[in-house]
């Protein structure tokens, strides 16, 4: 009999496996301890009743993916390649801040979004990630940290900014999310994870309902029709004035901000008009602006902008009086830096 991995399962679907088979309810809770309190990767066979230990040995596989590569950047980025059951490769990178790490996870082997700006949008897609994948992603760069960095080892953040779109693949990466949040799980709190999403709408019209917890970052890269459209070809499908209709729900009545992520390229969305019109755009909601300099790829015309302009644009979207980071880049030289993902050129 195929076995199926124990990482797949949320806990309410793990008490219902249970259930159906009639075990001991205290069985579940117990192995959500063991595998994701104590991270232990071997199977727990001690504190489970015996029947619950035969079937755990009959019917679990407690694999995780295999570390391909790893680098490691001066600044401590890590970017691990990990190869699936099938031969397929995903990247995941460990970006530090104060000793501590968020954790830029994949949801996909490629993606369907084929951004221009992006390295993994070349790919295409190759397939959605599956959850016990993206668990394992986070599981065994944890098992890194602790085994070489033990001093500093926590995460503390999740981030689905790596490959693929994580709305194109809902369900798998809303498991994923259920066990990173739940008690028994992994325990991360409230608002520590957040979801990057190029605006594709059926995602989005499920997350308010299905993933209040979790945070949307929304790239927005231009509020100009024309110019998003070259940079986000589903801008057509899923025109920003309807993605943001659902943004702008979200946030209601909640004390939290929605980030708006703006990747600035030289000379084509970095001008004042630009600053000024995202300004307009964004005036009087809830919003957080990250401006990300673009970072460079092997093949790509694009070019980064310097920092003067970044500032100036920074300074036109301070006088509208939105909160606006300009965010580090951290890992470029390993191509570990946002949209720089490609599994494929490793
Ligand atoms: S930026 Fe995100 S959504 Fe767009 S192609 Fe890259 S991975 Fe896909």
């Amino acid at each position: 009999m195929k076995k199926s991995s124990f990482y797949q399962f949320t806990l309410p679907a793990l008490k219902e496996l249970f259930a159906t088979h009639d075990l001991p309810p205290s069985g579940p809770g117990l192995l959500y301890n063991w595998h994701y309190k104590k991270r232990k990767s071997e199977p727990c066979l001690t504190d489970l009743a015996k029947r619950s230990i035969a079937f755990v040995k009959e019917h679990f596989d407690f694999s995780l993916p295999e570390m391909n590569t790893l680098q490691e950047s001066t600044d401590k980025t890590v970017k691990f390649l990990f190869q699936l059951a099938d031969g397929q490769k995903v990247e995941t990178v460990l970006i530090p801040f104060n000793n501590k790490y968020t954790i830029c996870l994949s949801s996909q082997v490629g993606c369907a979004m084929k951004c221009s700006f992006c390295h993994t949008g070349l790919q295409g897609l190759q397939r959605h990630l599956k959850t016990e994948e993206i668990i394992g992603q986070f599981l065994v760069a944890q098992q890194w940290l602790t085994a070489n960095r033990p001093l500093d080892d926590k995460i503390l953040n999740i981030v689905f900014m790596g490959q693929g779109e994580p709305l194109h693949n809902f369900d798998a990466v809303k498991d994923a999310c259920d066990i990173f949040l739940s008690q028994h799980g992994l325990s991360l709190a409230d608002q520590k994870i957040t979801i990057s999403t190029a605006g594709y709408l059926p995602g989005l019209m499920r997350w308010k309902d299905e993933m209040p917890q979790v945070n949307i970052a929304l790239s927005l890269h231009s509020a100009i029709k024309e110019k998003r459209d070259e940079l986000i070809p589903i801008n057509k499908r899923f025109p920003l004035e309807k993605v943001m209709e659902y943004v702008d729900a979200i946030p209601e009545g909640k004390n939290r901000f929605v980030t708006y992520e703006y990747l600035l390229i030289d000379g084509f969305n970095d001008k004042d008009e630009d600053a000024h019109l995202t300004g307009k755009l964004l005036a009087g909601k809830k919003a957080y602006v990250s401006l990300i300099p673009f970072n460079p790829f092997p093949g790509s015309d694009y070019k980064r902008p310097e920092l003067s302009k970044v500032e100036k644009f920074k300074s036109i979207l301070d006088s509208y009086k939105i909160p606006t980071l300009i965010r580090a880049t951290k890992g470029d030289e390993i191509l570990a830096a946002c949209g720089q993902l490609n599994s494929r050129t490793l």
